[in-house]
């Protein structure tokens, strides 16, 4: 009896193993099965589309393109890489490692260092107005857990302390590495989604696609022509009423990422708070701006640049595009003016009569 009991036992303890190694020898046939399951492709005029949700926002890829099957899944499989090791509110993943690190300094991947290379350029530019270390504020904020309160004057003066793009820095060894006081936290949430638009782009540039719109949230990217040979339409959404648009541009080879207070927020004793902070006070910007939307080549220089001119203000904005000519821009203020920069006039067409439109000249 007792040695059928064991012959029994040790059947099942086969079986498990067998089980466990069948597990492991499938595994990465049933992941890869899953990753495509996901993504559900339509057809459109001659093009193929996917849509996910990832990055906290809602995710669209358009492409012109022969081979979109595999190029929508990479694109799909890239983006989900990103969202992981971008960002600052995993518990793992590469920057929740820069956040949680034990020293000052550490190893990074270069995806990480050519984030925070852009960053830092664009802080120099908007004198600190976009600085990826005002994580610690985000956090108190209750932007990345959703668990929205208005910290206590004091806490948001101490957590000041800790926000200083200048000392960051990056060194090149054998990898790349960042050395920071332990206390500081980064936050690439204002350029990660427009450094994943380039590198969606290129990866289907490279696999050969004649075109692609890639639409992450408020930040669109475009490339090439669509099937019937013409350029992309983009909406501006109008930022007092989600379901209207500003305008449209017919475009393309472009990136246009807008900034806004209506795009995270909350109300809390009848004030209103958004999740652009001000470095300088550590309180919500607050100036004449609803949205900014930056239009140029690199979609990370110009996401990180939609969020500092957010906090800057119409008229240092201006003069910083003045002055670098490597970028054009809208400005939608709260008395609902529509400052449009002179190089958009071809490209942009107002739709709404609930705005003025004013073109900036270049001179
Ligand atoms: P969205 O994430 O809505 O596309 P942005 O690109 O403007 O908008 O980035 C806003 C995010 O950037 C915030 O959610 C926060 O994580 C971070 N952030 C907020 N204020 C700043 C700032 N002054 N400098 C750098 N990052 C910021
Ligand atoms: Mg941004």
């Amino acid at each position: 009896m007792k040695d059928l009991e064991k012959i029994r036992k040790n059947q099942g303890k086969r079986r498990k193993i067998a089980l466990m190694l069948a597990i492991l020898v499938f595994l990465p046939f049933l992941s890869s099965c899953n990753t495509e399951d996901k993504i559900i492709v339509r057809e459109h005029q001659g093009m193929h589309t996917t849509s996910f949700f990832a990055m906290d926002t809602l995710i669209d890829i358009t492409i012109n393109h022969r081979g979109y099957k595999k190029s929508l899944k990479d694109a799909f499989d890239l983006i989900m890489d990103y969202a992981y090791n971008f960002a600052a509110y995993e518990k793992t993943g590469d920057l929740a490692d820069i956040n949680k690190r034990t020293s000052d300094c550490l190893d990074i991947s270069g995806d990480i260092k050519n984030q925070i290379e852009i960053a830092n350029f664009v802080s120099q530019l908007t004198k600190g107005a976009l600085d990826i270390t005002i994580y610690p504020l985000v956090e108190a904020w209750g932007f990345p857990s959703k668990e929205f309160k208005v910290p206590r004057d004091e806490e948001i003066q101490e957590l000041l302390s800790l926000v200083d793009y200048s000392k960051i820095n990056l060194k090149e060894a054998i990898s790349p590495r960042l050395c920071m006081p332990q206390d500081m936290k980064i936050d690439l949430g204002a350029l990660a989604k427009g450094y994943t638009g380039d590198m969606v782009e290129s990866l289907l540039k490279s696999q050969g696609a004649k075109g692609g719109l890639i639409s992450l949230g408020g930040n669109i990217q475009v490339f090439g022509l669509k099937a019937d040979k013409s350029l992309w339409r983009v909406g501006l959404q109008d930022p007092q009423d989600e379901k209207e648009l500003l305008g449209l541009f017919e475009i393309t080879d472009r990136a246009i990422v807008t900034s806004g207070s209506y795009q995270r927020n909350f109300i809390e004793n009848d004030l209103f708070y958004h999740h652009i902070l001000d470095p300088r006070t550590g309180y919500p910007a607050d100036n004449e701006l609803l949205s900014v939307t930056i239009v140029t080549k690199s979609g990370t220089y110009a996401d990180a640049l939609s969020t500092g001119l957010f906090v800057l203000g119409m008229e240092e904005s201006l003069k910083i595009w003045k002055e670098t000519q490597d970028f054009e821009a809208i400005f939608v203020t709260k008395d609902n003016l529509v400052y449009i920069t002179e190089g958009l006039k071809e490209s942009f067409t107002s739709l709404s009569d609930l705005y003025e439109f004013i073109i900036i000249p270049n001179n």
